[in-house]
């Protein structure tokens, strides 16, 4: 075969840059800053509740739609958090991760020719699973304002919707950005999806971690937005196994059925135990989601000192595992490649760190930028800020 076998619509899709950082980071022995994974476990009780569940023969398919306990969990937390109803039975759909609760979604909702409005820079599976559907997506900016706050501009949002507009993603806390979207932008962005008529995809997989005491505001909360959002979440993050995959779509019967539709011949169903062990999870007491919160902003505070120390201009982030930082005071804005550059990071200093330009339409805008993950011990991030000083004494 001489000619690309990868249809079309996949080509400028190579391999995701958290995959090909990962093997780098392994292959160079350095410092793992790119993907967010933590490198620890997350809590023994949860692990227990998995354990417990493969011994308790959990090891056969679990239902299409997940197991009662996950949904059941899901729609308490659901309750307890945000004071949102959903019905266990018919609102609630577990997925394998967040990931195909996306792809799923997209699939499922969006015909070939629709358009999907994502704020840049965007996680990389929005664009491929909307390409994958068919449509094409919008980018709206989102720019660092005078103080590093990112920041959309109303009049770009309202601009990009059009009247092929199917539905705006809306990833809040953001990654790579760190941005929580205020109450007002959240607002906004409701009241747009209303006067268009559009469905609202939301990414909430970092959902609790917002640093600082702010608070995460899921847009399905907005008045008029129930019936039109899909929400979508996972226990990756939250309980620090991200190896597990379980996530979960809350919406409307309507909007369940059509995105289980699509999920069902995707991976039909997955991880039988590891769904009881995230109910359990979910079910945890406060102080949990208290000390988690606690613990990941002062490794925030670390590494955004670290990463000032060393001579980046840092962007402070209001949630996530992430700070994204601008290397142009150390190499120079000129010449700048970000994705070159991120490869070269392992032979300059031995750490590995994410280009934020990969997540970009308009690649200007992250041209110089890298995204650093600090979900992390301590020690690793003290090794990783050191090898990062040496670069900036170079
Ligand atoms: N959305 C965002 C914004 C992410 O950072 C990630 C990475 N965890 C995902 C979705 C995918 O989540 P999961 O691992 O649950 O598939
Ligand atoms: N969400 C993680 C990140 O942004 C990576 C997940 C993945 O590798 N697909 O780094």
């Amino acid at each position: 075969m001489t000619t690309n076998p990868l249809v079309e619509r996949m080509q400028s899709f190579g391999t995701t840059i958290f995959a090909e950082m990962s093997s780098l980071a392994v292959a160079t022995e350095s410092v793992n800053l790119g993907q967010g994974m933590p490198d620890t476990d997350g809590p023994l009780e949860v692990a227990e509740a998995a354990i417990a569940a493969i011994r308790d023969g959990k090891n056969q398919y679990p239902p299409l739609i997940g197991v009662p306990e996950l949904r059941h969990a899901v729609a308490e937390h659901q309750k307890r958090f945000y004071a949102l109803d959903f019905d266990p039975d018919t609102e609630v759909l577990a997925t394998a991760g967040a990931t195909e609760a996306i792809a799923a979604t997209m699939l499922a909702l969006c015909e070939p020719g629709d358009e999907v409005v994502l704020f840049e820079p965007y996680y990389d599976s929005y664009a491929a699973t909307v390409a994958l559907a068919g449509a094409s997506r919008k980018v709206v900016p989102l720019r660092p304002d005078a103080e590093g706050r990112y920041e959309f501009d109303p009049a770009e949002l309202r601009a990009a919707i059009s009247d092929r507009t199917k539905a705006i993603l809306f990833n809040t806390p953001h990654n790579p950005t760190g941005k929580v979207f205020t109450a007002e932008e959240t607002a906004f962005v409701a009241a747009l999806c209303i006067e268009h008529d559009l469905i609202a995809i939301t990414d909430e997989v970092y959902e609790h971690l917002v640093f600082d005491g702010r608070v995460h505001r899921p847009l399905v909360a907005e008045p008029g937005m129930r019936e039109r959002t899909v929400q979508i979440s996972s226990g990756g993050k939250t309980f620090s196994y991200t190896g597990w995959k379980i996530g979960w779509v809350c919406s409307t019967p309507e909007l369940i059925s059509a995105v289980r539709t699509a999920k069902q011949f995707l991976t039909y169903v997955n991880g039988g135990p590891f769904q009881y062990a995230i109910a359990h999870g979910l079910r945890m007491p406060d102080a949990y989601f208290a000390a988690f919160v606690e613990d990941m902003q002062a490794k925030r505070d670390m590494l955004v000192a670290g990463l000032t120390d060393a001579g980046f201009d840092v962007f402070v982030p209001e949630g996530t595992y992430f700070v994204t930082a601008d290397a142009a005071p150390i190499v120079g804005h000129d010449d700048f490649d970000g994705l070159d550059f991120a490869r070269s990071l392992p032979e300059r200093c031995g750490v590995v760190a994410v280009p934020n330009v990969v997540f970009y339409d308009n690649k200007e805008l992250g041209r110089t930028l890298l995204r650093f993950a600090f979900c992390k011990q301590v020690p690793l991030l003290e090794e990783g800020v050191r090898r990062l000083r040496t670069m900036g004494a170079s």
